[in-house]
């Protein structure tokens, strides 16, 4: 009997982000792509989301290393978090490791961390893992899918990919090595990104937006342009500069992250723009309108972002005027809507003309729609089959695809963070579960609770309200006036008379409480809070949080 092999969920499936799943063969653990996740709008103050690393701790002498599919901050996000805690070789292509180790080195840790660059279609031993690097295309550079050749037979990990018959740097999804390796062993089980499971057709080719960012660019000669987009989308800014460069344009980049990834993209020869063309932000206006293309971060509409700040006049560079061409080569991502909604109409009242889809096809996806998921699932072949990176109702859509395409419906497993599968000679199977919410991150402090975020919305809902009470523990009672403050309860005019009948209730609340009581300040406190929460609530149908604060005398 062959060796089993397992594979562990931490993130990615039932949300997109904090994409990370480990591969378990010979009690050594490889970990495939490490990703953060943006908070939703419920999450109030929370920087960033990240898997829950428990399993990994716990076991951290197994981990022989970690492979990554692709440089999005979704699936090497959270590397620099992990590497704080324990140390293991990254192997992944130049470009996702160039992102990877930006913040890796922020974290202080990168003279411990070993970065392993492959090639494409590059076959690597890791220990007892034997992984195999294919090109996919995706809305970053140098993507791959990874063919692990185990004693189970082979699994296929899709990465984030899409079918792109024109990508923009000429580098197809390797549909030929995929089949060949169907014909020559099988692929016993497939992985399969979920992202547009449900979108029927097939994403357009990424080199359909440079058609259209040329026409905008040679229709709006006299304007300057400024254009937005991801910053890790090296094709697209190879596009957008191409059609700068048609028109004579001098390019500025604007933004960090935008400035880092284009300097990492030109050393790697995967990004091309004359040297003679590029020019400092600080130099734009030096220039004439048409004479100038800016390429921006802020396509989320980030409140601090450049886009953000020339929408609102207050961009240190860009004065925004009816002389400026602004164009949106992206789409928000959801709970960014409003955000990027905002900005936009900033933007025109400033007086710009301003593009964004759908008025013109200035963004596609970099995900496969369900024409492609069809296409990889009649390529590979799989015996079994289980979707991931995907919100659960496109992991479901995708295991429907899967079962038209002819993978039989026990074969198909429906997995979620947390659950571990194990593969041997008789199947595939549900194994157990381990630790795997979300761990929110603060500022520098991790792992804010949820009783953290639960007061978080109180008080952006309903306001605080901080009670002072200062009491004799000996003789058993309240000394002077309670002392009442609030913060974004109620208008103030409106709040004083309402605040004296509370006064009155707190003291006649602990008149009535035995003279013992006052020996616990704990009991006194909640006896404050009971009485002036239901007190509040019959009053203004408010229920501010209630800080009870005593004091003795
Ligand atoms: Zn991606
Ligand atoms: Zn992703």
């Amino acid at each position: 009997m062959a060796q089993a092999v397992r594979i562990v969920f931490l993130g990615g499936l039932g949300e997109i982000g904090r994409n990370c799943a480990l591969m378990e063969i010979e009690d050594r653990i490889l970990i495939i792509d490490c990703g953060i996740m943006f908070p939703d709008l419920e999450m109030l103050g929370i920087d960033l989301v990240l898997p829950d690393f428990t399993y990994l701790y716990e076991n951290a002498d197994k981990v022989e290393a970690c492979v990554i599919t692709h440089g999005h901050e979704d699936h090497v996000g959270a590397l620099s978090f992990l590497l704080r805690e324990i140390s293991f070789p990254i192997y992944g292509s130049a470009f996702a490791l160039g992102i990877a180790r930006n913040r890796i080195e922020e974290a202080g840790v990168l003279d411990r961390t070993e970065l392993i660059a492959v090639q494409d279609n590059e076959r690597r031993k890791i220990g007892p893992f034997d992984v195999e690097f294919i090109p996919v295309t995706h809305s970053v550079p140098q993507g791959f899918a990874l063919g692990f050749h185990t004693p189970q037979g082979v699994i296929l990990h899709s990465g984030d990919f899409k079918l792109d018959p024109h990508p923009v740097d000429g580098r197809l999804t390797d549909l030929s090595r995929i089949g060949a390796i169907a014909a020559e062993s099988g692929v016993r089980l497939l992985l399969s990104d979920s992202t547009n499971a449900q979108e029927i057709g097939h994403t357009p080719t990424e080199s359909s937006v440079g058609q259209v960012l040329s026409i905008l660019f040679q229709n709006n000669i006299d304007k300057r342009v400024i254009v937005t987009c991801f910053a890790s989308h090296i094709h697209r800014i190879q596009q957008i500069a191409d059609a700068a460069q048609a028109t004579g344009r001098k390019i500025a980049t604007l933004g960090r992250s935008m400035a880092k990834n284009v300097a990492l993209a030109l050393s790697l020869g995967i990004l091309n723009i004359d040297p003679a063309v590029l020019i400092d932000i600080e130099d734009v206006n030096k220039y004439s309108d048409s004479q100038i293309c800016v390429i921006s971060t802020g396509s989320q509409g980030e409140p601090m972002s450049a886009l953000s700040l020339m929408a609102s006049g207050e961009n240190k560079w860009l004065k925004i005027s009816e002389r400026d061409l602004v164009i949106l080569s992206s789409h928000a991502i959801p709970g960014n809507e409003a955000a990027v909604g905002k900005v936009i109409d900033g933007l025109y009242r400033l007086g710009a003309e301003v593009i964004y889809p759908p008025l013109a096809q200035v963004h596609v996806s970099g995900h496969a729609m369900q024409g492609e998921l069809e296409t990889l699932l009649a390529v590979a072949k799989p015996e079994f089959f289980i979707p991931v990176h995907g919100e659960y109702r496109h992991l479901v859509s995708h295991s429907h695809i899967a079962q038209s395409m002819g993978v039989a419906p026990q074969n198909i497993l429906l997995a979620e963070d947390g659950d571990i599968v194990n593969i041997d000679n008789g199947g595939i199977d549900f194994g157990g579960e381990v630790p795997a919410g979300y761990f929110y991150l603060d500022g520098l402090i991790g792992n804010v609770d949820r009783g953290v975020l639960r007061d978080r919305k109180a008080l952006s809902q309903e306001g605080v309200m901080v009670v002072v009470v200062t009491t004799d523990p000996t003789a058993g009672t309240v000394i002077g006036e309670p002392q009442i403050m609030t913060k974004g309860w109620m208008y103030e005019d409106a709040a004083d008379p309402v605040l004296d009948e509370i006064r009155q209730e707190i003291i006649s609340t602990l008149s009535k409480v035995g003279s013992q009581v006052f020996k616990d300040q704990e009991i006194v406190k909640n006896r404050i809070r009971k009485s002036v929460g239901k007190f509040v609530y019959q009053k203004t149908k408010l229920r501010p949080m209630i800080v009870p604060i005593v004091v003795e005398a």
